[in-house]
């Protein structure tokens, strides 16, 4: 056990000790090169009840401890975070693949979140009414709940695991993270800067593992609320367990995100977003376009206009080059995962007009890859592929875009590219996604807002960060109070 990470080797952090759990390891390589990372301890459920333990004991001291001190080490937070930046942007790149420029923006946006923590008073300001009867006030407090955990996906190694721990501890809670084993130390150099900027020993703990770690931490006694961030399947297993269990549980899912493209779009805003959108983080992303419905005459200019975009695309390994705009995806079943929905595309007999399994490369690449002339009923537009992989299809109206995205069993976000405001006002109102962009490539939810995802995108009520995040890792508590007047006659005034 040691108090600090000396090494690149990936340890849980328990009671404030970095510390070696299990017996099994799991090799962090370079998805681009192969090359070896890091060996993560995985822990097994017999683990957990440590990490929960020591954060039940702190739970005690940090939830008493003034919102004020809660606010400033969140202060502290944000500027070790500003100062480490880079280096995090680095490490980011080299266990998940995606260029600098890309990992910049995955711990920019996490900074966003801390910052919002530093002014939490804001949303966890009690509420009230004087007078609401004769000498009666009523006011509502916002108490911490206790011991919260965080489940997060490989994606985004930064921005997801602080979408949860700040606004879970800076609330009151402790809290325990278990990162995706694929990128673990992104997340423990993030916990790491956590006890720097003054968390008491027990706050926040970081535990790697499995299957069996995850259901341990949902079905522990004295854990109370679940966030959780990865596939639909899993997300959805997670809630059911975490429900049953009478857990709160807030669990975001996968997705299959359409961007509808009207005749009287800026071509060239839409196709640099478009691009962008699909190709950003090799399609790794849960508000990635995978489809592009064009609407009316649109559908030949588009295309034309894609290709020659793509073609301008690198694709390689962005630890090594600069210039690279699309890196590898995570590893070997994603790569595959990929060519396996090209194939599924090409037999249901859309046109592949741009084929990224020409890249010839020894990492987990594939190329950004364009089908056009894709059915609504076609496979390849229904699964979500996650990867650098764009289905197009051409709808006769907005009605029948509409129509097709709605028919989707996700709900998490979608585009309209148009100049028509009557047009983006009537999609907008229609459409039964969380989150939408008119004319914006990835309209994600920056950190005021909650990442609001529908449908099987997510499972639960209260989303991930903004009021909601707030609302999810406290609970109310009401205060009636009668204060009669006659006080001034008890007191001989
Ligand atoms: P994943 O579901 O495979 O893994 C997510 C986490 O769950 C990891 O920590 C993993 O170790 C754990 N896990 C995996 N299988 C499990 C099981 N059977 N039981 C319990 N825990 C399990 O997801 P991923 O491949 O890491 O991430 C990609 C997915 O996440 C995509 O579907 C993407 O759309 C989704 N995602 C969604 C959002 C969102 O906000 N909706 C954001 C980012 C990523």
């Amino acid at each position: 056990m040691s108090k600090t990470l000396t090494t690149n080797n990936a340890r849980s952090f328990i009671g404030g000790e970095w510390t070696h759990l299990g017996s099994k390891t799991y090799d962090v390589k370079n998805p681009a090169n192969g090359g070896g990372l890091a060996e993560v301890s995985m822990a097994t459920a017999s683990d957990v009840d440590a990490a929960v333990h020591a954060a039940s004991i702190a739970f005690a001291d940090w939830s008493a401890t003034p919102l004020s001190k809660r606010m400033q080490i969140m202060h502290n937070y944000r500027a070790i975070l500003v100062r480490e930046a880079d280096a995090i942007a680095e490490l980011i790149t080299a266990e998940h693949g995606k260029t600098i420029a890309e990992a910049r923006g995955d711990i920019q946006r996490g900074i966003e979140v801390v910052e919002l923590c530093c002014g939490a008073n804001r949303y966890l300001a009690a509420e009230g009414n004087q007078e609401i009867a004769s000498n009666i006030d009523a006011q509502t407090w916002r108490e911490p709940i206790g011991v919260c955990v965080g489940i997060t996906p490989f994606n985004f190694p930064a921005m997801v695991p602080l979408w949860m721990f700040p606004v879970a501890l800076v609330s009151g809670n402790t809290f325990i993270l278990k990162p995706s084993e694929k990128v673990p130390l992104t997340a423990c150099r993030l916990v790491e800067l956590a006890s720097e900027a003054g968390l008491p020993d027990g706050v926040l703990s970081v535990i790697h593992g499995e299957r069996d770690v995850v259901e341990a931490l949902i079905t522990h006694k004295d854990t109370v609320a679940i966030s959780f961030v990865g596939s639909t399947p899993v997300a959805e297993k997670v809630y059911q367990l975490g429900t049953h269990h009478g857990k709160r549980v807030q669990a975001a899912g996968g997705a299959k995100n359409a961007l509808v493209v009207l005749d009287d779009a800026d071509i060239d805003n839409t196709v640099r977003n478009i691009i962008g959108a699909a190709y950003g983080c090799s399609g790794q992303r849960c508000m990635a376009g995978s489809l592009v419905i064009a609407v009316g005459d649109v559908g030949d200019r588009l295309a034309n206009a894609l290709c020659v975009a793509i073609d301008k695309l690198k694709t390689g390994d962005a630890s090594r080059d600069n210039s690279v705009d699309v890196g590898p995806l995570i590893n070997e079943a994603s790569r595959e995962r990929v060519e396996r929905g090209i194939e599924t595309g090409l037999k249901e007999g859309a046109q592949l007009i741009r084929d990224g399994r020409e890249v010839i490369n020894e990492g987990q690449f594939i190329g950004p890859s364009l089908f056009d002339h894709v059915q609504p009923k076609h496979q390849v537009a229904i699964e979500e592929w996650f990867g650098p992989l764009l289905c197009m299809m051409r709808a006769k109206d907005l009605d029948e875009a509409i129509a097709w995205l709605n028919s989707s069993e996700y709900g998490n976000g979608t585009v309209i590219f148009t100049q028509n405001g009557a047009a983006a006002r009537d999609f907008a109102r229609n459409v039964q996604c969380g989150m939408v962009g008119v004319n914006v490539g990835v309209p994600a939810a920056l950190a005021p807002y909650s990442f609001s995802g529908r449908k099987r995108s997510f499972f639960g009520d209260l989303h991930v960060q903004g009021q909601e995040g707030f609302l999810f890792y406290t609970q109310q508590k009401l205060i009636l109070s009668r204060w009669d007047d006659n006080y001034k006659r008890s007191m001989g005034w």
